[in-house]
């Protein structure tokens, strides 16, 4: 029996790993969620420090897998995914941090993205379907979902962002693909783009195209990003001790993924969800009401500048209560046992410079802002509840080359380019061009799939 997936929402029928990859959302808007959860036995746990990250990744993956993709298969989908390293680096006694900004575009996105491209090829290579996946991005998922879905067969790509508020890696890691991939510079915001593309799923003329998302509302992209939470922990944790962990968080698929890997019998002690100005989490854990940011606020860790995010209602969830789409709740979560395993803290702007300096002068490591806020809600936590000697590791979500004008005013240098993004930066770009109008923006897609 294939482990199934249930709606947050709870108004639609639980659904198989493959039915809720495909259609990314559940029909009553809610998010698709294991219904239980895979336990690993201690001894299963104990056997990870000796395996590589495309064998751990194999052995958390086909837990949710089982009955849908062959053992065999997923191996090669994670050795092909995987082939890159996952640096944790001493920061000092037993806190470490761990740089997920060696895949193919330099952030975090790329673990979830190329697993979940090779997925969506197999599911439509068996059904005999093509399908249009549709993103909005501010920056890194539009880069790593092209990368991951370039040359898919099946598989178009159309991914809008806003031509202002990019940076220029940003975009050529996006615009230098072609192929199946088309990208959209659109003036206006990223608040904008995302509109745009809501409603295209929306519209009823557009009903004939087959249109999916490959954001972080996606089931797909939270199961990858569980992977990394058992390595780091086979890598720097005795067998049953409990580690602490620190992710900067925007929509929260990041921080989920080290949900998951609890859940799924991880020892943890504490996962701390480090937010920018956008601190809409934060109030809620401290007062138990749950206001959204909007319009969200502007902030140097700008993949995190969400308002509401999206993964709060599965969060919720493990919880025992609901939230909808909108953020509202029906039902109040744990909130005493949310704040014994979650701490949450808001960093500013101010403080996110600061510790990309005196990161680097303390410890000779380089952050970048989104790092840097994770660094401070550690400082956070770490203040108010002593460490003592329990390991914990710091995610970093993007190489700091990808923010050459904010780390070199703080440490005074740029930040060496990895390889793989030199390549992009040399390549000629091809993109198209709109207004922040939506009419202009269905004829684009009509005209693409005519
Ligand atoms: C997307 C992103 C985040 C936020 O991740 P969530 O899963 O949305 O919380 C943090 N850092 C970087 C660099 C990102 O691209």
């Amino acid at each position: 029996m294939p482990l199934l997936f249930h709606s947050t929402n709870g108004q639609s029928p639980p659904v198989n790993l493959r039915a809720a990859l495909l259609a990314g959302q559940a029909p009553d808007r809610g998010l698709y969620f294991p219904q239980s959860f895979p336990r690993f036995s201690f001894n299963e746990l104990a056997q990870f420090p000796c395996l590589p990250y495309h064998e751990i990744a194999f052995r958390v993956l086909s837990k949710f897998t089982d009955g849908i993709v062959p053992p065999a298969e997923l191996a090669k989908f994670c050795q092909d995914a995987y082939n890159f390293p996952v640096p944790l680096e001493v920061i000092n006694f037993r806190t470490f941090l761990m740089r997920l900004d060696q895949g193919p575009t330099a952030s975090f996105k790329d673990f979830a993205a190329q697993m979940m491209a090779r997925l969506f090829g197999k599911f439509l290579r068996e059904d005999g379907r093509q399908v249009t996946i549709l993103t909005a991005t501010s920056g890194d998922t539009g880069s790593a979902v092209a990368h991951a879905f370039h040359k898919i067969p099946g598989v178009r790509v159309v991914v809008l962002f806003p031509i202002a508020e990019v940076s220029e890696s940003q975009r050529k890691l996006m615009t230098t693909l072609k192929d199946n991939v088309r990208t959209v510079a659109v003036d206006g915001k990223f608040d904008d783009c995302q509109a745009m593309v809501k409603r295209a799923f929306a519209d009823a003329d557009l009903k004939h195209i087959p249109l999916s998302s490959a954001n972080s509302i996606n089931i797909g992209r939270l199961l990858p990003q569980s992977v990394y939470y058992f390595y780091a922990a086979s890598r720097v944790a005795q067998a049953g001790e409990p580690i602490v962990f620190s992710v900067p968080s925007g929509n929260f698929g990041d921080m989920m993924g080290a949900v998951v890997a609890r859940e799924m019998g991880l020892p943890v002690r504490k996962i701390i969800a480090a937010v920018n100005d956008n601190d809409a989490f934060p109030r809620f854990l401290a007062t138990g009401n749950y206001e959204k940011i909007s319009p969200s606020r502007n902030s140097l860790s700008n993949a995190m500048n969400v308002g509401h995010a999206s993964n709060l209602a599965r969060l919720v969830a493990v919880y025992g209560g609901q939230m909808d789409e909108t953020g509202r709740i029906s039902r109040a979560p744990d909130l005493a046992v949310m704040r014994q395993e979650i701490f949450s803290t808001s960093v500013s702007d101010e403080r996110t410079v600061t510790g990309i300096r005196e990161f680097w002068n303390q410890y000779q490591l380089l952050l970048e802002p989104h790092g840097s806020v994770a660094w401070r809600g550690f400082q956070d936590w770490a203040a108010q509840e002593p460490l003592g000697s329990s390991p914990a590791v710091i995610v970093e979500t993007a190489n700091p080359a990808k923010f050459p004008e904010e780390v070199e005013k703080v440490v005074g240098w740029a930040p060496d380019v990895p390889a793989n993004m030199l390549a992009s930066l040399r390549l000629p770009e091809d993109y198209d061009h709109l207004a922040a109008d939506y009419a202009k923006f269905k004829n684009y897609l009509l005209a693409a799939h005519a």
